[in-house]
C-alpha cells in the first residue's frame, strides 16, 4: 500500500467537532464528538514522519506517534492500536485529557505554519474502534508465578501497574479508600471530559485479568502497611496527593467557602447516582447561586465548568496572574468562555464578605513583576484598586499537597522529600522501606494521568526485577 503521508500542505488541521457551548451548559456528556473513519485517516496522514519526533519525545510515554499515525493513515487500524497499546495503558483516557497542546502536540514540528497533527484526537479513535471491534483483551498473563503484589491505590498509577504486574503472572491485589476504582479519574475529573463508562470499562478488563480490587480499604486505618508488607511480596504506594492547600485572610472560615475537590466529588457522586447529603442540603450545589472560583489550573476549570452546568446564576474565575501565565490549560479557559465563565485575570482574594455565610469577596488587583530564580513572573498588588464581587459559593482551587505520610501510613521509618511527597530510588522507585514501591502523584506532587500511567507502568516493571531477585536468592538458598 503505498503511503499517503506529508499531508499537512494539502490537507488543513481540523479537530474533533465540538457541541456547542449553550448546548454543552445543559448536560455533563463529553464535549468532543468522534472523528469519523475518513477524517481520523486524512488527519493522520498529516504527519511529516520526522526522523526525530519531537511529538514522540515530548509524550511522557514516549508513545510512538509517527509509527500509529502511519498505520492509522493507512487504514490499518488494528496494527496502530498495537502499536499504540504496548506503550500506553489507556490511550482512549489520554487521548482525551492529555494537555496536548503542552505536551505532544505543542511539539509537533509541523506547528510552526501549517498546525500541529491532532495526535491526540487520531489516538482516542484508534483506541475507541479497537473497543468497538473487540480487539482490546483483559491484560492476561500466560502462567501464574506464584507471587503477589499489594497496590494501594486504584488511580492511573496504581491501575496501570496492575495491569503490567498481571501480564507478569502476579496475583495483584489493589487497595482504595474509595467504594469505587478510578482515582481522581472516577471521582476528580468531570464527565464532560472522561465519561466515567470509560473507566468502569477499564475496570472490568482488569478485573476479566484476574485482578483483585478491595475497594473502601483505606491503608492506616482498615489495614496498616505492615499488614500488606506481610501478605505480599512487594507494596506499591499509588495513593496521590489529597491536601487541600488552604485559603486564609478575614472571612475564610464561612460558610459557603468549600474546596474544589469535595465540590467536584460531590458532583460526580451524583451523577453516579449516589445520594450526596451535601448536595442535597444545597452546600456542594451551585444552582441558582453567584459563584466564584479560585485559581487558574485545571482544576479550577473543572469547578467553574460543573458550576455552570449546575445551573448557577453566574459564574467567575479569579486568578492572581494573567492568561498567558495561568498553569491549566489554554484549551479548557477557551472551553469554559464558551460555555459562559467569566475570568478575572490579575485578581486575588483579600478577604470574604457576610455574617455567616460569605455573600461577597473583597479582592485587588495584581501586576506581574520580575521573574524569579525558576522564571516564573512573581506579582504584587496594584495600591487602591480594591473592587468587590457578589459571590454566595467560593471554590478554592489552589493545588494539593500530600498528607503527612510516615503518621498516614504508620511508618516512622518511610523517607520523605522537602515537598512531603515519597522520597523513592529514581532507578528502582523503591521508597526507604524495603520491598516497598511508589508511583505517581504521591511521587511527582499533583501531575497528570498520562505521567502517573508512566511511573506506574515504571514501577511494576522494577517490581518485577525486585521480585526475581528474591525468587532467585530463595532457589539459590534451598
Ligand atoms: P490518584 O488518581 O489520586 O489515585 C490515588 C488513589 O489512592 C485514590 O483512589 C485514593 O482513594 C487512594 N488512596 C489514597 N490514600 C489511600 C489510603 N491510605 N488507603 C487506600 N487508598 C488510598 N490530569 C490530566 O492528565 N488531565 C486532566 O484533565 C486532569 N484533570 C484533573 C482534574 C482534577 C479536578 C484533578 C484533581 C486532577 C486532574 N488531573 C488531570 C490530574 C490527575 O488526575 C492526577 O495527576 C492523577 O490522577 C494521579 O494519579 P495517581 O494514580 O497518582 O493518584
Ligand atoms: Fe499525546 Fe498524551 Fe497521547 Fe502522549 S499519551 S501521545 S502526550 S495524548
Ligand atoms: Fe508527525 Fe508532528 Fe510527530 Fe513530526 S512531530 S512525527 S509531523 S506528529
Amino acid at each position: 500500500m503505498s503511503t499517503p503521508m506529508l499531508q499537512f500542505v494539502r490537507v488543513p488541521q481540523q479537530t474533533p467537532d465540538k457541541r456547542e457551548g449553550t448546548a454543552r451548559r445543559a448536560d455533563f456528556r463529553e464535549i468532543y464528538t468522534e472523528f469519523d473513519a475518513a477524517r481520523a485517516r486524512a488527519q493522520a496522514s498529516r504527519c511529516s514522519q520526522c526522523g526525530v519526533p519531537f511529538c514522540q519525545l515530548h509524550c511522557p510515554l514516549q508513545n510512538n506517534i509517527p509509527d500509529w499515525l502511519k498505520l492509522a493513515a493507512e487504514g490499518r487500524l488494528e496494527e496502530a492500536y498495537e502499536v499504540s497499546s504496548a506503550t500506553n495503558s489507556f490511550p482512549e483516557i489520554c487521548g482525551r485529557i492529555c494537555p496536548q497542546d503542552r505536551l505532544c502536540e505543542g511539539n509537533c514540528v509541523i506547528e510552526k505554519g501549517f498546525d500541529s497533527v491532532t495526535i491526540g484526537a487520531v489516538e482516542r479513535f484508534i483506541t475507541d474502534t479497537a473497543f468497538d471491534r473487540g480487539w482490546v483483551t483483559p491484560p492476561l498473563p500466560r502462567a501464574e508465578n506464584g507471587m503477589s503484589v499489594g497496590i494501594v491505590g486504584a488511580g492511573p498509577g496504581g491501575l496501570a501497574a496492575a495491569g503490567e504486574l498481571r501480564r507478569h503472572g502476579y496475583a495483584v491485589h489493589v487497595y482504595d479508600r474509595y467504594d469505587r476504582v478510578g482515582g481522581l479519574m472516577i471521582y476528580g475529573i468531570p464527565d464532560f471530559k472522561l465519561e466515567k463508562r470509560l473507566v468502569q470499562r477499564r475496570q472490568r478488563l482488569l478485573e476479566q485479568a484476574g485482578i483483585v480490587f478491595h475497594p473502601g480499604t483505606d491503608i492506616g486505618r482498615d489495614l496498616t502497611l505492615a499488614d500488606l508488607r506481610a501478605r505480599h511480596g512487594a507494596v506499591l504506594l499509588a495513593t496521590g496527593v489529597y491536601r487541600a492547600r488552604a485559603l486564609g485572610g478575614p472571612g475564610a472560615g464561612l460558610a459557603g467557602i468549600v474546596p474544589a475537590l469535595g465540590y467536584l466529588t460531590a458532583a460526580n457522586r451524583r451523577l453516579l447516582g449516589d445520594r450526596v447529603a451535601e448536595f442535597e442540603s444545597g452546600a456542594l450545589d451551585a444552582a441558582g447561586r453567584e459563584v466564584l472560583v479560585i485559581g487558574g489550573g485545571d482544576t479550577a476549570m473543572d469547578c467553574v465548568r460543573t458550576a455552570v452546568r449546575q445551573g448557577a446564576r453566574s459564574v467567575t474565575c479569579l486568578y492572581r496572574r494573567d492568561r498567558a501565565n495561568m498553569p491549566g490549560s489554554l484549551r479548557e479557559v477557551a472551553n469554559a468562555e464558551e460555555e459562559g465563565v467569566a475570568f478575572r485575570w490579575l485578581s486575588a482574594p483579600e478577604a470574604f464578605l457576610g455574617d455567616m455565610a460569605v455573600t461577597g469577596v473583597r479582592a485587588v488587583r495584581m501586576q506581574l513583576g520580575q521573574p524569579d530564580a525558576s522564571g516564573r513572573q512573581g506579582v504584587e498588588p496594584v495600591e487602591g484598586s480594591h473592587f468587590t464581587l457578589p459571590a454566595s459559593l467560593v471554590i478554592t482551587a489552589l493545588g494539593f499537597d500530600a498528607e503527612d505520610l510516615p503518621v498516614a501510613f504508620g511508618e516512622p521509618a518511610l523517607a520523605v522529600t522537602r515537598r512531603g511527597t515519597l522520597a523513592i530510588d529514581p532507578v528502582s522507585f523503591m521508597t526507604s522501606l524495603p520491598g516497598v514501591f511508589a508511583a505517581g502523584d504521591i511521587v511527582r506532587g499533583a501531575s497528570l494521568v498520562v505521567w502517573a500511567i508512566r511511573d506506574g507502568r515504571d514501577a511494576a516493571a522494577q517490581i518485577h526485577t525486585y521480585m526475581q531477585q528474591i525468587a532467585e536468592a530463595a532457589v539459590a538458598a534451598e
